[in-house]
């Protein structure tokens, strides 16, 4: 019956995640693991969000509220007076956007090696993906190469701070891609919170800006899939009547809503992560590239990143191999930033490779 799989499923592997903590430490007899692959927050989410969502709990029995009023609520006393959408994660949130505007066999760009699931989502949709590659030497993005790609193109993705390289595109750039482009650019900010950038000004001057973001990084909301978009006022109707109905629950829109009226939390994070992720940088003994959000990127040649990810998990410690990020080499591996014991175990292992 394999003949009715399409073509896009039926050869290629689709997204790879981080092997299981739980696989690793049966595998070698460790009893906890270092877990460092998932750039997830280390710590639990605020007490406002695990309040919240336990009372959601109370009415279930209901659907959700399908425009998301609270959380939306929220995310402007957080932001200011912006246009949201939300969806489960911010992959609900990129899928619903390319199933708002791009027709099968429709061009969408992608800013290589970046976050596979722009391209996967696309190709799922039946869309042409159009790869440019970013400059080998320090990652940085060739922006007139990046327009001309786009031309005739309906949807671009770029993601800033980049997923896995670290680096940030400056505000400067993106827009002058804005002004040269025709179509939308989804401009991925999950680890903005991480960096001293703020993309959100440019929303007031341009109408093809879409900004990504995420509860699961810093808000520490990973298991709950919420995710939600700035929007610019033309496109937020289109891009309900595009969406799955109900796809963020009661428990989730609830969560995300308390989450945000702790902003306390954030900036204990990201004090956290800052200093940490200095400290990488002085004493990981490979080459590693600068790094704007909660990871660092390293190469570990002459190892390879598969070899490196394995013999580290065999010491307790889970990193990414970068090999599955399409356009990069088998030579880089990620590290999230954790909590201290995690980070001093990392530090001790990698030394050690
Ligand atoms: C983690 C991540 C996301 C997706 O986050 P969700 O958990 O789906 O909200 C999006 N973009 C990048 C670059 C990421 O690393």
């Amino acid at each position: 019956m394999r003949h009715l799989i399409r073509a896009c499923f039926s050869g290629a592997t689709g997204y790879s995640y981080a092997k299981k903590a739980e696989d690793v430490a049966r595998e070698h007899g460790i009893d906890r693991v270092a877990r460092l692959a998932s750039n997830e927050n280390p710590r639990p989410p605020s007490p406002a969000a695990i309040e919240a969502a336990t009372a959601a709990l109370r009415t279930i029995n209901r659907y959700p509220d399908e425009r998301a009023s609270a959380l939306v609520e929220a995310l402007r006393r957080y932001h200011g007076d912006y246009r949201f959408v939300t969806g489960a994660g911010m992959d609900g949130v990129i899928e619903t956007v390319i199933r708002t505007v791009v027709e099968p066999g429709e061009t969408v760009v992608v800013s290589t090696p970046t976050f596979s699931f722009y391209g996967l989502a696309a190709a799922a949709h039946g869309a042409r993906v159009v790869s440019v590659p970013r400059r080998e030497k320090d990652f940085s993005v060739d922006t007139a190469g990046f327009i001309e790609a786009c031309r005739g193109a309906k949807l671009a993705f770029l993601c800033t701070p980049n997923n896995p390289t670290g680096n940030s595109v400056p505000p400067e750039a993106v827009e002058e891609i804005l002004e040269g482009m025709e179509g939308l650019l989804f401009l991925d900010n999950a680890y903005v919170d991480f960096a001293d950038l703020d993309y959100r000004p440019l929303m007031q001057r341009h109408e093809n800006l879409i900004l990504g973001r995420t509860m699961s990084k810093i808000f520490a909301l990973a298991g709950l899939r919420v995710g939600y978009a700035f929007v610019p006022g033309w496109l937020e109707p289109f891009y309900h009547r595009a969406a799955t109905p109900f796809a963020l629950n009661s428990v989730s829109l609830a969560a995300a809503a308390g989450a945000l009226t702790d902003p306390d939390r954030v900036l204990e994070a990201r004090d956290h992560i800052r200093e940490w992720r200095q400290r990488f940088l002085e004493e990981i003994p490979f080459k590693t590239y600068p790094s704007d959000a909660n990871f660092v990127m390293i190469d570990v040649a002459p190892h390879t990143g598969d070899e490196a990810t394995e013999r580290l998990a065999a010491k307790g410690v889970l990193v990414r191999s970068c090999t599955g990020f399409p356009g990069l080499g088998n030579r880089f591996i990620r590290v999230s930033i954790g909590e201290d014991w995690e980070n001093i175990r990392f530090l001790e292992a990698i030394k050690d490779l």
